[in-house]
């Protein structure tokens, strides 16, 4: 016998229900997007008795895009600090600002980029570049650090975690990787790129695991805190078996960490 018309099947209610409720859900759980971070929004003027820090500075004429260590730059008449010269060593003039043209480009507006080189007092030759990206509201400032890398034509060799004690009896993993460049046929630039993330109130060497806590925190704690990407950088020998950069990784960031997280029992 044919079923009436005028009778609607329950698939259909439960299905308008579903619909409704998962509506409902999506936009009135008010997910409060906090200010808060785990960092300090300022990096340490120097590391120990060892290493000097100073600000870098970077050209926003794209036709230009050389950096620069504030110190090397004077003010001018108009009290501001502008792009001396190019690479090829012709006068520039371009606007300076804490982070490249590039990631100006990309980045929200009200991302945090703190930046510093690192100047070995005892061996001025040994500079140790670092980093620090602050996410903004939208929290879409911290791409997986190997897209970036190698968008930058850098080869990355391999990728490892590595385990830095702190002086406090702790210790925190970072992921280290080793990177090569060929700039010519007759130089090519080795380098090794340490990173790690810090939110309110944990820290992760692992980009997928720093998206898990982000999405646990949203679901079940309602909040989406700002996180902090950190990265070292520095160079090292062409063998991978030279271990010489990771006593480095470990002396800065063992002396980095205590001074930029504001984590509890850092
Ligand atoms: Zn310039």
């Amino acid at each position: 016998m044919k079923k009436s018309g005028s009778i609607i099947h329950p698939y259909w209610v439960l299905g308008l229900l579903f619909c409704v409720t998962a509506a409902l859900l999506l936009f009135t759980v008010d997910i409060s997007v906090t200010d808060e971070a785990g960092v300090r929004q300022k990096l340490p003027d120097t590391l120990g008795d060892q290493w000097e820090g100073f600000d870098v500075l970077f050209c926003q004429d794209p036709g230009c895009g050389r950096n620069w260590l504030t110190r090397d730059v004077p003010l001018n008449d108009e009290g501001r600090r502008v792009c001396p010269s190019n690479w090829q060593g012709e006068p520039c003039g371009g606007e300076l600002l804490t982070m490249s043209l590039g990631e100006k480009t990309v980045l929200p507006r009200d991302t945090v980029m703190m930046k510093k080189q690192y100047i070995n007092r005892e061996n001025p030759e040994n500079t140790v570049f670092t980093s620090v990206v602050l996410s903004g509201k939208d929290r879409t400032s911290i791409h997986r650090p190997e897209l970036c890398l190698d968008a930058q034509g850098n080869a990355i060799e391999s990728s490892q975690a590595l385990e830095i004690p702190l002086a406090n009896g702790n210790t925190i993993k970072v992921q280290v990787l080793l990177l090569n460049k060929k700039y010519s046929e007759k130089y090519t630039r080795y380098s090794y790129y340490a990173y790690f993330f810090i939110g309110k109130d944990r820290t992760t060497h692992l980009h997928f695991e720093r998206l898990l806590w982000m999405s646990l925190d949203r679901v079940f704690r309602n909040v989406a805190h700002r996180w902090a990407y950190i990265a070292v950088s520095g160079e090292r020998a062409p063998l991978a078996d030279n271990a010489v950069y990771q006593d480095e990784i470990r002396n800065v960031i063992s002396k980095l960490y205590p001074e930029i997280s504001l984590l509890e029992n850092k």
